[in-house]
């Protein structure tokens, strides 16, 4: 049985209280590695260890800080198959998302950041002859991570990524339930001499250790993913402290496809915007709404590529499909699936079993549901997996109504050749987030981050470096 163990002050230790939770394999439903559950007292030392590191980090020079991350890239991309294996049994999702997408963005998140902090400058004010302001970005000194399980290291390191860069040092909490990567992500800084104490990483549940790193007054900023109801719980402690905070919470993203659209290639990406990583992508598209004058023809066609996907053992390369994250995320989705809100289920509706290694597993058909209202609990509430709707509209302003309905405000997918008409819809539609004929293109560079109930400020590019550092105006009279 693998012991995962937390990475303080540049070394793996055991938690103090010794406790742990057992850490599960979706895919076989068998517990495989035990996790620690920290408490405060190990947060306290993570903190202790990155505010001794603090100052000395942040005089190091931004290049060498950038090479450190640029060695932690490589050091990630070495090692690509076994945290892509590591990221697969952990989470649930196919080894092939895993090797494609989730490692090789992790790689690119300190590749990023590595670039962009020696990249990153401030601006001037100046007041003709008078005198001349300028804007002097300082780290904030110990930061604050949290990240959910749905893309394991791949939102972790982008956070942690931009945190290092700007200076910070970091105490840098998983998810308890795929902790395997972050675990190994300590083993790589260690090999690559990341100075102790400029990341640590403490393993555990929200409540024993999330918590206390949220509550611990030297923790300047907390960067945070995760569910709108975590992120207010998270809110409330942190706002009286004055603590900087940038909230990626949850969404429940519209698709609006209308009639002149590319169809192959909007049917094709509609799919995958729906079922990727079973639908636990915080930017799966989950309400589908269609122009009438094409409603048969995709929901004929949507359904028969639904049915296709392969749904099996996450660790087959023919697997399209794998696991849901745990049996309680299982059970969410049936009881959503279940709501008797009336409509009628075109496919999917319930668990699959998977024979052989897999038989234990918790896998959940991908669901397409027609015929349910636009505002029942359905289509308002984060299912965040394998559940879409469809519904057919006649006007765009029906449809924008459709789809600013929800509390949420994260992401929306247009699909339309019109040209007019997909900037008029692009800049109604309440998200921080519209893609125009295309699903999770991500440019690293552009603000990433919700409106309304889908959180509070933005990452990506600079947006997150400003995030990571205080700004300090000096002026000086000429
Ligand atoms: P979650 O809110 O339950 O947990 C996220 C993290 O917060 C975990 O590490 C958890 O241990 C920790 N945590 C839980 N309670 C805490 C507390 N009170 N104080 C401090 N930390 C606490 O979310 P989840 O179930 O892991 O992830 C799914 C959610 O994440 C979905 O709502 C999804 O939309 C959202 N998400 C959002 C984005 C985005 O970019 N907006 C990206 C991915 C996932």
């Amino acid at each position: 049985m693998i012991k995962i163990e937390n990475y303080i002050d540049g070394e793996l230790v055991t938690p103090i209280n010794d406790r742990y939770l057992p850490n599960y394999e979706p895919a076989t439903g068998l517990h495989y590695s035990d996790v620690p559950e920290s408490d405060a007292s190990d947060v306290q030392a993570a903190v202790e260890a990155a505010e001794q590191a603090a100052s000395e980090w942040a005089r190091t020079p931004a290049e060498r800080r950038a090479q450190y991350l640029w060695n932690i890239a490589e050091g990630i991309e070495t090692k690509l198959s076994q945290l892509a294996k590591a990221e697969a049994i952990d989470n649930g999702k196919p080894l092939s998302l895993a090797q494609t997408v989730d490692i090789p963005r992790a790689a690119a998140n300190f590749r990023f950041f590595a670039h962009a902090i020696t990249q990153f400058s401030s601006e001037a004010h100046i007041m003709e002859e008078v005198a001349i302001n300028y804007t002097h970005r300082h780290p904030l000194g110990v930061v604050g991570c949290i990240s959910p399980w749905n893309l394991p290291l791949y939102l972790f390191t982008w956070k942690i990524a931009p945190a290092l860069a700007a200076g910070n040092t970091v105490v840098a909490k998983p998810s308890e339930l795929t902790p395997m990567t972050a675990y190994l992500l300590a083993e790589i800084c260690i090999e690559n001499d990341l100075p102790p104490g400029v990341l640590n990483i403490i393993h555990g549940t929200g409540l024993s250790a999330g918590v206390e790193l949220v509550k611990h007054p030297t923790v300047k900023a907390i960067s945070f993913t995760g569910g709108t109801n975590t992120g207010a719980d998270i809110a409330r402690i942190a706002a009286p402290m004055f603590k900087k905070l940038s909230l990626e919470l949850g969404g429940k993203n519209p698709v609006l496809i209308f009639a002149d659209c590319d169809y192959e290639k909007m049917l094709q990406t509609t799919v995958a915007s729906s079922f990727r990583n079973q639908g636990q992508i915080c930017l799966c598209g989950s309400r589908i709404f269609v122009e009438r004058s094409i409603y048969n023809r995709f929901k004929a066609d949507f359904i028969a590529r639904v049915k296709e996907l392969t749904i099996g053992d996450p660790l087959l390369p023919t697997t399209q499909m794998g696991a849901v994250v745990s049996e309680a995320h299982q059970q969410k989705i049936l009881s959503y699936i279940r709501l008797p809100e009336g409509g009628e289920i075109l496919t999917g509706g319930d668990a699959v079993r998977v024979p052989g290694r897999c038989e234990k597993g918790w896998f959940v058909a991908p669901t397409v549901i027609e015929g349910r209202a636009y505002d029942c609990r359905t289509n308002q509430e984060e299912i965040f997996g394998l559940v879409v709707t469809l519904t057919p509209f006649d006007t765009e302003e029906e449809v924008l109504q459709y789809a600013n309905s929800t509390p949420y405000g994260l992401a929306a997918v247009v699909w339309t050749n019109h040209l007019q008409r997909a900037h008029r819809v692009a800049a109604q539609l309440q998200t921080g987030i519209v893609w125009v004929n295309c699903w999770m293109l991500r440019d690293l560079r552009t603000p990433f981050g919700g409106m309304k109930n889908s959180g509070v400020g933005r990452e990506g590019g600079f947006e997150a470096l400003r995030f990571f550092t205080d700004a300090q105006n000096v002026c000086v009279h000429l």
